[in-house]
């Protein structure tokens, strides 16, 4: 079947050889049918001669005849030579059909057959003796005997004969042209044969394999137009994914880049200013690292779906990160800021809506900064910055609030940029110097610690408390720098204290979650104390609740775990305004917790001293020693007292001090067990 079918089917590039093999056939059919025509015409023209000459013959020998009877009856000159001629004719035309006008055997027999009786010898005895009466004649001799010589031919016989010879000759004439006519039949039938045979073996498979080469080209075009779709699909899946989060599906800050400087270059509706919201969830890292990432994400594509539907169609919500969502809209040029504001407000009421997660109640908050362009606010960077402003503004503010962009804020952010070189130069010089507070010990009333507190040195604004700068260089990462600056020039103090006067009192020092995320700073704080001659215990660092919440907090976990390891104590700074998580509480290896001064200075009522004695109930279940913060009156010392804190830090104890006027406070209070004025 493969074998017919590979003969059949050529492929169509060698088609070629199939019509040149057709034509052939044609070619070939066509020469020799023209052969066969010129050859039927050679053989017609040829019988009639023979049928024409055949007639002659009868016609001369008759005319011989007569011409003989008429000189026996008196000789002319002209019958003479009519008589020659006819019988030159005679004998030219006897000859010339023995040798080509025989064509048949029964031709052939008529004039062969019998040795006297055939044409051929009646015709030559007739010439013989036509001959020797004109030899006669032309000798003036008497014809007489030559004539009845020839009258004894039998003439009548020879006439008859001659007139079968014609037709013979007819007959043969029509019997070939019988034959010629079925043989271009049979030409005719061949001619149809083949064409049959050409259309069936040649055109028929020709078209069958042009048909099916279509076909395949046909297949594999649809084929490739199947690609081709797939391959566009997924250059839009590339194309969507490359501007899209793909968590909420908002697009992505890149597609707000475009869209933002396309919107800012047209014109956009008349009567119309375009705005950016700026939106950051409040309390986000918290639900993320109490409840699990997938938790976060839940919350995250709910504020999607919220911010999605406040907007119009023509409005682009954009995930710009983390919890950060910017929208890019336009509001009607009158009261712009008012309605900006007013939907703001409303977007926060959406989001802070609880939503449950895994049977549990999740709320977050969110800040907005607004900002809209203007004349002077053309370039995209500086409107998105403008909102950036705006939202940093909201966020100072406090949770859930919008502060819509204005030129002071510009001033705020430009002083901030000059605080930032002037703390990097304030770091270079060594600007910063530790101030302590005093830990007193409810117990035995002794100092037992001191808290080192960072203070700036400025060359022209003289000191400057942590309020103006921690803020700005816990959110640049200069902090870093600042914390160690301050625990290197303390554990120096500390070590002084303790060669001057062999008392030495527990150093507490502020690590901020920058700090703790720093790989070597355990090893480095390790060694410090080492180089001092001081043991590890004498030291114990406070870190903030919320320094364990933040992104890459196991770094932190890591470094606290290694400091507690070398002996050094471990507490927890500002305990109850931030968002603690008993498990990890229980999970880290603190030493102590320092309860806030807010929670402190509340103690006066009922439900605020509840609030600390549960927590005081809390750290002795844990094993925790109790610090009570901002201790400034006798009043809070009595209660904290009773409420079974292990020890007091505040100004009613001591201010934090300077260098020198430690080393006063502690030439009057060291090793001495003074009670405490409160
Ligand atoms: P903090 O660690 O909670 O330190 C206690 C702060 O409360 C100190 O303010 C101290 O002066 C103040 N204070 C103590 N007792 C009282 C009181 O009875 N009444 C009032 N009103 N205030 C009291 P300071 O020194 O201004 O420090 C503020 C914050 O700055 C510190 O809070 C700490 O979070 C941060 N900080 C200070 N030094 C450093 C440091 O070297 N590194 C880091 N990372 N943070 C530091
Ligand atoms: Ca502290
Ligand atoms: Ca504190």
């Amino acid at each position: 079947m493969s074998a017919l079918k590979r003969i059949l089917m050529a492929h169509p590039r060698r088609l070629w050889i199939r019509y040149l093999l057709a034509m052939s056939l044609v070619m070939a059919a066509l020469a020799s049918s023209y052969g066969m025509q010129s050859t039927a015409l050679k053989d017609s023209s040829f019988d009639a001669e023979v049928i024409n000459i055949g007639g002659r013959q009868r016609m001369l020998s008759q005319r011989i005849m007569l011409l003989a009877e008429r000189l026996g009856a008196g000789r002319t000159e002209q019958d003479l030579e009519k008589l020659t001629s006819a019988l030159a004719l005679f004998a030219q035309g006897h000859a010339w059909i023995i040798e080509n006008g025989l064509r048949s055997d029964r031709a052939r027999r008529h004039y062969h057959g019998g040795s006297d009786t055939g044409l051929d010898a009646r015709s030559r005895a007739f010439i013989t003796l036509a001959e020797a009466l004109e030899a006669e004649l032309r000798r003036g001799a008497d014809p007489a005997v030559r004539l009845t010589d020839l009258r004894a031919v039998d003439t009548d016989a020879l006439l008859w004969s001659l007139n079968e010879a014609v037709t013979i000759f007819q007959a043969d004439a029509v019997a070939r042209a019988d034959r010629l006519v079925r043989l271009e039949d049979l030409a005719l039938l061949m001619a149809v044969a083949l064409i049959v045979v050409e259309g069936l073996a040649i055109f028929w498979p020709a078209q069958y394999s042009v048909n099916d080469a279509l076909d395949r080209l046909e297949t594999a075009n649809a084929a490739m137009q199947r690609k081709n779709e797939e391959l566009g699909a997924m250059a839009e899946r590339v194309a969507h994914s490359a501007l899209h989060d793909p968590l909420t599906g908002l697009s992505n800050r890149k597609k707000l880049a475009d869209a933002l400087l396309s919107r800012m270059l047209s014109l956009g509706p008349a009567q119309s200013r375009l705005c950016v919201m700026h939106i950051d969830l409040d309390r986000f890292k918290e639900i993320n690292a109490t409840l699990g990432a997938s938790a976060g994400d839940v919350v995250l594509c709910n504020v999607a779906k919220i911010l999605s539907g406040v907007v119009r169609n023509d409005d682009l919500v954009t995930r710009a990160g983390g919890d950060e969502f910017i929208i890019l809209m336009r509001f009607g040029a009158v009261n712009a800021v008012r309605n900006a504001i007013a939907m703001a407000e409303s977007v926060i009421d959406k989001i802070r809506q609880p939503v449950v997660i895994d049977d549990r109640s999740v709320s977050v908050g969110a800040s907005i900064g607004i900002a809209f362009s203007d004349r002077d606010t053309t370039d995209p960077r500086r409107l998105l910055g403008n909102a950036g402003i705006a939202l940093h503004e909201a966020k100072r503010a406090g949770s859930n609030m919008v502060r819509s962009f204005d030129g002071t804020m510009r001033n705020i952010v430009e002083r901030q940029h000059h605080l930032r070189n002037e703390i990097v130069r304030a770091i270079e010089t060594e600007a910063f110097t530790p101030v302590f507070q005093p830990l007193l010990e409810f117990a035995t009333g002794r100092i037992a610690g001191l808290e080192a507190l960072a203070r700036w040195q400025h060359h022209s604004d003289g000191v400057i408390a942590p309020d103006d700068f921690i803020g700005l260089a816990e959110s640049t990462g200069l902090i870093k720098e600042i914390d160690w600056q301050i625990t290197r020039k303390a554990l120096d103090r500390l070590a002084e204290i303790s060669r001057r006067d062999g008392w030495l009192p527990r150093l507490t020092v502020n690590a901020s979650a920058h700090s703790l995320r720093e790989p070597d700073y355990a090893s480095r704080l390790v060694a410090a104390i080492a180089d001092r001659g001081l043991p590890p215990a004498a030291v114990s660092v406070e870190v903030t609740e919320t320094t364990l919440i933040e992104g890459e907090s196991d770094r932190a976990v890591e470094t606290i775990a290694h400091l507690a390891g070398h002996g050094l104590g471990i507490l927890i700074d500002d305990f109850g305004t931030g968002y603690s998580s008993m498990s990890q509480l229980a999970a880290l290896p603190f030493t102590g917790l320092k309860i806030d001064r807010s929670l402190v200075s509340g103690i006066e009522e009922p439900r605020q001293a509840k609030i600390l004695a549960a927590i005081v109930g809390l750290a002795r279940g844990m094993e925790l020693k109790v610090v009570a913060e901002g201790v400034s009156s006798p009043a809070q010392f009595q209660r904290l007292r009773a409420l079974g804190c292990d020890f007091a830090q505040g100004y009613g104890i001591s201010k934090p001090l300077t260098e020198d006027q430690l080393l006063d406070w502690l030439d009057r209070y060291s090793g001495a067990a003074h009670e405490i004025a409160c």
